[in-house]
């Protein structure tokens, strides 16, 4: 079994940065678990203290039924890939690849048979022979992958090992590494700072701020009940719109009330008086000719055709708002009133920028 489960783990490195704050989490056995959080958020980190390669400052980790917590790297039949994919320069790809399986004191034939299996399904069988320096950052990547494959441990740790690839490489390699897992089927931890790796990767993503969990959920649960603003700015392009306002009333007429602007508007969901933040998606807004006293009239800024589709960056009178749209018959400096679709506004608390579930 290789489940991984943290208890309450922390690290904080000798100059006092908390890098990990009190992490619980449990990966599942075979599952795709994606790291997402900005740049210096722990993510690299935490991968290293489930590699063994950094000593938790507190807390434990258990890997099956094994506590793992002071278990020397090795043992804990595990590989990782690095961004900067950490080949040895001196061996061409093949040896690269057998790397691991050499260390184990595999037998050459199955070494030979192992590394030719993984190299064919990664497109690397012509280039074996050659050395990093001859060959691409895709290829380079894929030889890293290849190593890791080959040995196949019973889990994958990836720390962003597609950032250097460009995007079309980037996609089809996403593509690639579903399709490998589902083939394999291994416990992967995979680290990304991209909101769209973890989205289409994912069976559940992981998102951090600070050291700490902000929410675990599946890509649909994280994109439509954010737990957090944080969450809800992160992922989504263009951004989630977050209006800051008081509610007042009831489900059959609430009040919205930003400064001198009132909107009424009625919802299912149980939306608490007071200061509140009101978070609509871009795509869950549409342009209508007529005033309406759940409308918002705003001023059309900027248009970005993105080719499928125009984002509309509109000012009304105590906002901005983005929308998206199909729409080609909008011109700038013109006013238009922009109607939500009410039961998809997300609602966070003012003060902690908690979700308001209701
Ligand atoms: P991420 O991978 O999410 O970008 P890291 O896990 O690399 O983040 O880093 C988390 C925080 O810990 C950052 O503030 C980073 O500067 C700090 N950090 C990482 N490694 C060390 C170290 N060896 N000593 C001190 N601080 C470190
Ligand atoms: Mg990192």
């Amino acid at each position: 079994m290789s489940e991984i489960f943290l208890h309450d783990v922390s690290k904080t490195f000798p100059d006092g940065t908390q890098a990990v704050k009190n992490i619980s989490l449990k990966i599942k056995q075979g599952e795709f678990l994606v790291l997402v959080g900005p740049s210096g958020c722990g993510k690299t980190t935490l991968l290293r203290l489930i590699a063994g390669l950094e000593n938790p400052s507190g807390g434990t980790i258990q890997i099956g039924e094994k506590d793992a917590t002071t278990l020397a790297s090795k043992d804990r039949d595990l590989a990782l890939v690095f961004q900067n994919y950490a080949l040895f320069p001196h061996m061409n790809a093949f040896d690269n690849m057998a790397f691991g399986l050499h260390a184990r004191k595999v037998p050459k034939d199955k070494i030979e048979q192992k590394v030719l299996h993984v190299a064919q399904k990664l497109g690397l069988e012509k280039l074996l022979q050659r050395k990093p320096n001859e060959l691409s950052g895709g290829q380079r990547q894929r030889v890293a992958l290849g190593r890791l494959l080959a040995r196949n441990p019973s889990i994958h740790l990836l720390d962003e090992p597609l950032s250097n690839l460009d995007a079309n490489l980037r996609t089809s390699m996403r593509y690639q590494l579903t399709e490998l897992h589902q083939e394999f089927q291994r416990t992967t931890l995979f680290v990304t700072h991209d909101q769209v790796e973890a989205m289409t990767l994912g069976d559940r993503i992981c998102v951090m701020n600070e050291g700490e969990v902000m929410q675990l959920g599946t890509p649909a649960e994280i994109y439509d009940q954010p737990a957090h603003r944080f969450v809800a700015e992160f992922f989504g392009s263009p951004k989630i719109n977050l209006l800051d306002g008081d509610i007042s009333g009831t489900k059959e007429k609430y009040c919205f009330q930003q400064n001198g602007q009132k909107i009424i508007f009625s919802s299912n969901q149980s939306i608490p008086e007071g200061p509140i933040v009101l978070g609509l998606r871009p795509e869950c807004l549409n342009i209508q000719k007529e005033k309406s006293s759940d409308s918002w009239e705003a001023e059309l800024k900027r248009i970005e055709n993105m080719g499928d589709i125009r984002v509309l960056h509109f000012q009304g009178q105590d906002c901005k708002i983005t929308l998206k749209s199909k729409r080609n018959d909008l011109q700038p400096g013109q006013a238009y009133h922009i109607k939500p679709e009410w039961k998809e506004a997300i609602w966070f608390n003012a003060s902690t920028g908690n979700l308001i579930s209701g």
